[in-house]
């Protein structure tokens, strides 16, 4: 079983700009579906019901198996509040990976290329590259080629910053 982490930030975002409902805020996110270039073949899809495509309450939702035994509607996000859902899934859950953020934001939202964005939302974020465990390899001891004349070729190795040592010298 996958651990999902923390998804009720992802649930609340569906709730506040999913189909119409009370206390529902999202009449900028169903104009920007309505509006948005990429959506385009998706709503014609929504038009004529195809491909579990259509319209609730003013949104454009899939319906489909988020999970090998839910199957449940999922909101199709326009591309300005595409950012605003890879935060909450991945920067507010404490940066999980990306399989687990896709687990996640897969139960709720899609979007044409999601994957792929996710992927490099993940892979791009600055504190994940910070913490990983990967170091880069030490440059390997590669053979000095011989010389011909003095001063043909010229080598510097920089060390440093060294603790200065008793007395002050860096000896
Ligand atoms: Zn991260």
């Amino acid at each position: 079983m996958v651990d999902l982490g923390d998804d009720r930030d992802l649930v609340e975002l569906a709730g506040e700009v999913g189909p119409v409902s009370e206390g529902n805020d999202g009449e900028e996110f169903r104009k920007a579906v309505k509006e948005d270039e990429s959506l385009r073949e998706w709503r014609e899809l929504g038009d004529k019901q195809e491909r579990g495509f259509s319209w609730k309450g003013g949104t454009l939702v899939k319906s489909m198996y988020v999970t090998w035994d839910e199957f449940r509607d999922v909101l199709v996000v326009p591309k300005e509040w595409r950012g605003g859902v890879l935060t909450i899934a991945h920067e507010k859950t404490g940066h999980l990976g990306v399989d687990k953020v896709l687990a996640m934001v897969s139960k709720h939202f899609l979007w044409p290329g999601m994957q792929r964005d996710i992927s490099a939302h993940c892979r791009g974020c600055v504190i994940c590259q910070r913490k990983s465990k990967y170091k880069p390899k030490r440059a390997p001891v590669v053979e000095r080629p011989v010389l011909s004349e003095p001063f043909e070729d010229v080598a510097v190795d920089i060390v440093g910053p060294l603790e200065k040592g008793k007395g002050g010298c860096l000896c």
